[in-house]
C-alpha cells in the first residue's frame, strides 16, 4: 500500500488515480485545507475502486504512527504541502511549519515504522535565478527569493541529511516545472481558492466568465516576445513519472533527484495564442508591470530522468490545454459544484 500525503490536491488526486489504475492499494492523508473530498468520490469514480481516506494533519505524529500501525504501507509520496508563493511572504511560518515540520514529522514516522521509500514534490524554484538554460539536475540550487521555494529547499536538504544518516533511505526528489492541464475525462483538475496565482488557471476562469481579463505581468523581458518563459508540463505525465519514481527507488538507497519538465519553454503569450486555438474565442489581456520575484526564463533539462527512469513527458501544449479546458468548462466553479456525503472511510480511532 502506498501512502500518499495531499492525495485530495491537484497533483496527488492525478496520482492517487494512477496508482489505483496501476493496480496499488492507497491511503490517503489529507486535511483538505486546500482541497475537497469530492475529488476523491470522483478518482474513486473514475478508478472504480474505493480510495481509503483519513482527513487529517501531515503534523500529527499520534496520527501518523497509528495509520503506519493499522496500514501495510511499503513506501509514501508526500505531496501535502503549502504552494501560494505570495501567502509564503505574508505568512512564512505557517509554511516552514507545514513544508518543513511536516516533512520531518512525516519521516520521523516512517523511520519508526520501518517505511524508507519517499517520493518528495519539490520544486523547479530551488534552482533560484540562473541564467543557464535549460536547467538540469546538474545545476546548483540558488537561493529561492520566497519562503515557500525556500521551505521546498530546506525540505530537501532536511531528506539529503537523513538518507546520508541510515543507508535504508531510498528518497526521489523530484522537481517539478509548471504542472497544468487535467484528466483527459475532464472530472478532476486543479481547483484554485480564490484568485488564481498561476497563469492557466486564471486564463480558464477568464475564458468560463468568472474575471474579466488576463494580467500578463511584463511583456519586457529579455526572451523573444517580452513576456515570460515556462516549462509547462501535463499533470498526468507529471505523476506518471512518479510512479516510474517508486519503482525505481525500490531498486536504489540514498537520494535522487530528478528534474520533471518537457525540456520546452512557451512565453505567456504563446499560451494565450495557443489557448485561444484550443477555445475558439479570443482572451482579453492587459499587459501590467512584472511580477516581483520572476524570472524570465526556465524550462529543464529532463534527460536524466529518461536515461534512470525510462519516463519522458508525452503530451504536447495543445493536449494540456485542451484537458484544462475541458475539466474547468465541465466544472466552472471547481468542485464547489457538487456536494458529496462526507464518507466517513477513518476508523473513528485514527481521525484526528
Ligand atoms: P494542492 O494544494 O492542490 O495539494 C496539496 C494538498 O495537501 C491539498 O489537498 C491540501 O489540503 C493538503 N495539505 C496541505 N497541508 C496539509 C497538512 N498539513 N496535512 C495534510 N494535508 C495537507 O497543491 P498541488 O499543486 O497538488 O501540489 C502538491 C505538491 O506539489 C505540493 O507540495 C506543492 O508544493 C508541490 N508543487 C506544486 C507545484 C504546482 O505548480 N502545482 C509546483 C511544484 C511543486
Ligand atoms: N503570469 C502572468 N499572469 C498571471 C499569472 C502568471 O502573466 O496572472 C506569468 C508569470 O509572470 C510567468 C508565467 O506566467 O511568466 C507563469 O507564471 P506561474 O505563476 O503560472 O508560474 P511560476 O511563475 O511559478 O513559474
Amino acid at each position: 500500500m502506498i501512502l500518499v500525503t495531499g492525495g485530495a490536491g491537484y497533483i496527488g488526486s492525478h496520482a492517487v488515480l494512477e496508482l489505483l489504475q496501476a493496480g496499488h492499494e492507497v491511503l490517503v492523508l489529507d486535511n483538505l485545507c486546500n482541497s475537497s473530498r469530492v475529488a476523491i468520490s470522483r478518482v474513486e469514480r473514475l478508478a472504480g475502486r474505493p480510495v481509503n481516506f483519513i482527513k487529517g494533519d501531515v503534523r500529527n505524529r499520534p496520527l501518523l504512527n497509528a495509520l503506519f500501525a493499522a496500514y501495510p504501507i511499503e513506501a509514501v509520496m508526500h505531496f501535502a504541502g503549502l504552494k501560494a508563493v505570495g501567502e509564503s511572504v505574508r505568512e512564512p511560518l505557517r509554511y516552514y511549519e507545514t513544508n518543513v515540520s511536516g516533512s520531518i514529522a512525516l519521516c520521523q514516522a516512517m523511520a519508526e515504522a520501518g517505511v524508507f521509500r519517499l517520493v518528495f514534490s519539490s520544486s523547479a524554484t530551488v534552482y533560484g535565478e540562473t541564467s543557464v538554460m535549460p536547467i538540469s539536475e546538474q545545476c546548483p540550487t540558488g537561493v529561492p527569493t520566497n519562503p515557500y521555494g525556500q521551505s521546498k529547499l530546506m525540505a530537501e536538504n532536511v531528506l539529503r541529511g537523513l538518507a546520508n544518516s541510515d543507508p535504508r533511505w531510498s528518497i526521489g526528489l523530484l522537481r517539478y516545472f509548471n504542472p497544468i492541464g487535467a484528466h483527459e475525462s475532464g472530472q478532476i483538475g486543479e481547483d484554485p481558492d480564490g484568485t488564481p496565482n498561476n497563469l492557466l488557471p486564471f486564463m480558464l476562469q477568464v475564458a468560463v466568465g468568472r474575471r474579466s481579463e488576463l494580467n500578463i505581468f511584463g511583456d519586457d523581458y529579455p526572451t523573444p516576445d517580452g513576456t515570460g518563459v515556462r516549462d509547462y508540463i501535463h499533470v498526468v505525465d507529471l505523476v506518471k513519472g512518479h510512479l516510474k519514481a517508486l519503482e525505481r527507488l525500490e531498486q536504489s538507497n540514498g537520494v535522487s533527484v530528478w528534474n520533471l519538465g518537457t525540456g520546452a519553454g512557451y512565453s505567456v503569450m504563446q499560451m494565450v495564442r495557443a489557448f485561444e486555438e484550443v477555445t475558439g474565442r479570443p482572451l482579453p489581456y492587459v499587459i501590467k508591470p512584472r511580477r516581483p520575484g520572476d524570472i524570465a526564463q526556465c524550462w529543464s533539462d529532463p534527460r536524466k530522468a529518461w536515461q534512470e527512469l525510462g519516463w519522458r513527458a508525452e503530451r504536447d501544449l495543445t493536449t494540456m490545454l485542451a484537458d484544462a479546458w475541458r475539466w474547468q468548462r465541465q466544472n466552472p466553479r471547481g468542485y464547489a459544484g457538487e456536494k458529496t456525503g462526507d464518507k466517513k472511510t477513518a476508523p473513528a480511532a485514527l481521525a484526528s
